[in-house]
């Protein structure tokens, strides 16, 4: 009885379940799984990877147990398809609710949300309608009145990358330096050091993205911090508002493979959009699904259309003209 028994179990289908590695807090995913897996019965176990995501891919290979990789930025997300641990998707769903300059032209990586690189302006010392295109921050009438954080951060590298596709590399290079020449001080901390830093007085105007501004209101000791600037659109000259994104892509080991395919198509749903977009303080990818109250409050964002993947090539250049100005010099 008992080989037949054991055989019994071994075939007696699994539970379903998707695995997810994800950089992003469990917490601000949690919310939109467990609307997935109330919907579908499927579990889904998160296993929160703070660092050296790609090398522990790579390291799994064909035998990871992930099925999806949950992470933010444009550059993380090319990085993991550049270690090849990945595998494209073809989906008509993902294709229909994302815009095109969303998401791989080879359909690798698909974005989920994004946040907007935002200028926060002081209440007291900027009038919002000061700021019109990220060009002009490179005006002399701003000299020692912008705050930054590195100029080989992420962000900053991708809104230069982004700066690139449209003015060209020259163009960029002068844009790098008259901002560089802008600055009330060195390059230091992140995106919410700067707003403090305008609180402080020691700057007017900083460049952040926009959910740092509802993480600040939701914080007692930064609270006062977003309380003193305004959120201001810049855009490109002939273009729109820089966003960047967080992300999906499906592993190529993905042992789970249909199911994962349907909470991919389940995050672009309009219910897990408004969730998970929501929770994060940013934006939905798909048309017309609903922004929070607070984002919506912050005012209309025209998205760059540039396509990401521009933007993830011209990085290389970017980081070059960094040091080139010698930015956080
Ligand atoms: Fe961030």
């Amino acid at each position: 009885m008992k080989p037949v028994l054991a055989f019994l179990l071994l075939s007696t289908p699994a539970i379903a379940q998707v695995n997810v590695y994800t950089t992003r807090q469990p917490e601000l995913i949690q919310p939109v799984i467990d609307a997935f897996t109330a919907e579908t019965g499927i579990a889904v176990n998160l296993a929160f990877v703070d660092e050296g995501l790609v090398e522990r891919l790579v390291a799994e290979g064909d035998r990871s147990p992930a099925d999806l990789v949950m992470t933010v930025d444009i550059a993380n997300l090319s990085q993991i398809v550049e270690a090849g641990v990945v595998q494209p998707v073809d989906s008509a769903v993902l294709d229909a609710a994302i815009p095109a300059e969303l998401r791989a032209p080879d359909d690798t990586w698909f974005a989920l949300t994004t946040r907007a690189r935002v200028v926060f302006a002081s209440k007291e010392r900027v009038d919002p309608s000061e700021i019109t295109t990220y060009e002009d921050l490179a005006d002399p009438r701003w000299r020692g009145r912008i705050c930054s954080r590195s100029g080989t951060n992420n962000y900053t590298l991708a809104l230069l990358s982004a700066m690139i596709a449209h003015q060209g590399e020259d163009f960029a290079r002068e844009w790098a330096a008259g901002l560089k020449a802008n600055l009330a001080r060195r390059p230091e901390g992140n995106d919410r050091a700067q707003v403090r830093a305008v609180w402080a007085g020691e700057c007017d105007i900083a460049l952040g993205n926009t959910y740092y501004m509802g993480q600040m209101l939701g914080n007692p000791e930064e609270r006062e911090w977003a309380e003193s600037v305004n959120v201001v659109f810049p855009r490109f000259e002939g273009g729109g508002t820089h966003v960047n994104v967080s992300g999906i892509a499906m592993t190529k080991a993905a042992p789970n493979r249909e199911d994962a395919l349907r909470l991919m198509e389940f995050l672009v749903s309009p219910e897990a959009q408004r969730i998970y977009a929501e929770v994060n303080f940013e934006y939905p990818v798909l048309a017309g699904a609903e922004l929070s109250d607070l984002v919506a409050s912050w005012g209309e964002v025209t998205p760059d259309t540039i396509s990401l993947s521009e933007v993830a090539a011209n990085r290389g250049t970017a980081l070059r003209i960094m040091e080139e100005v010698d930015f956080d010099g």
